[in-house]
């Protein structure tokens, strides 16, 4: 069962769905965000009959997402929602910080309604691009009825916006959940589910600072072998507000860098410890002086960001 009158919105953004290479067998010396979304919509023909719009709301590669962009993308996205014939958002995006746009959108927006993203691996030059499926794919998602939350799709299968992240350099399954696991797959149009859909209560619009230049500097800082305090010492003489550690192991951290990290803390500057492991929470440190989280450092950062702002 799907949507059927609603109309689903697509914003671009750019990536490497939207890249083009000068050879149709390169699939890493391309440009990414070279074409518009009105062009990577119109190249599945699956799509023509389906009540869409397409809105350039970026054209970048996602390494250089900023947090102005966000600003613009969240609005847009918010706007879209709120319109009674919409029945989902989906954004193309690059991969390489999706997992934390997905965050940042579930955050502020918490929506209702899907919005979903999706990416390719391969430009949209390539012999055998992945962007046309992925982005079928993510509309049939954002048509379905009981869909809601921000969500991933690629490669046929649905991530969360909490859970999901990039995995992997070049193969077209780039993309995991973790221990949690995906939220379903995409079977010809089809959703089939495994887990429920993202929810929780969003910090709304108006937790954004309008101007993106007063966002609060918050950096990530990793423990390892002969780590020491001074790149958190001069993180603080830059003015820093929140700082992720990436432990190592179940969020043990070095004496040397946890002494830094312990003095920052005291005067005042936010620090949550997440860490360096692919997989698994940090299990049984909830009382430890340095505050642990179960999200990845990437999006530990945009949490702890967010936090900021919503207490200014
Ligand atoms: N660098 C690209 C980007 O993140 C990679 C991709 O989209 O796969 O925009």
């Amino acid at each position: 069962m799907q949507n059927q009158s609603k109309r689903v919105v697509v914003l671009g953004t750019g990536g490497t769905i939207a890249g083009t290479a000068a050879s149709s067998s390169d699939h890493t010396g391309y440009r990414a965000g070279q074409l518009a979304v009105q062009a990577l919509v119109e190249a599945v023909p699956a799509l023509r009959d389906m009540p869409l719009e397409a809105e350039q709301v970026a054209q970048l590669d996602s390494k250089d997402m900023d947090y102005a962009t966000w600003q613009t993308l969240a609005r847009r996205v918010g706007h879209h929602l709120a319109r009674e014939e919409v029945c989902g958002v989906v954004i193309t995006h690059g991969t390489d910080t999706l997992e934390e746009t997905a965050y940042f959108l579930q955050r502020v927006l918490g929506p209702t309604k899907p919005v979903v993203l999706t990416a390719a691996m391969r430009p949209a030059t390539a012999l055998h691009p992945d962007g046309p499926q992925n982005l079928l794919d993510a509309v049939g998602v954002a048509r379905h009825p009981q869909a809601r939350g921000v969500v991933a799709v690629v490669a046929g299968t649905i991530h969360g916006a909490i859970e999901v992240r990039k995995v992997h350099t070049y193969r077209l399954d780039a993309f995991g959940s973790g221990d949690a696991g995906p939220i379903g797959c995409v079977e010809e149009g089809r959703v089939r589910q495994w887990r429920p859909w993202p929810q929780g209560e969003p910090l709304g619009l108006g937790v954004l600072e309008p101007d993106p230049a007063g966002w609060p500097r918050v950096e990530i800082v990793t423990s390892h072998t002969h780590a020491d305090g001074a790149l958190v010492r001069a993180l603080c003489n830059l003015g820093v507000a929140g700082l992720v550690v990436a432990a190592t192991g179940n969020g043990t951290v070095h004496r040397e860098l946890e002494t830094a990290l312990l003095e920052a803390q005291a005067a005042g500057v936010r620090v949550l410890r997440s860490t360096r492991c692919l997989e698994g929470p940090i299990v049984g440190r909830e009382g430890d002086a340095l505050p642990v989280t179960p999200l990845i450092p990437s999006k530990a950062r945009v949490e702890l960001l967010l936090r900021l702002m919503a207490g200014r």
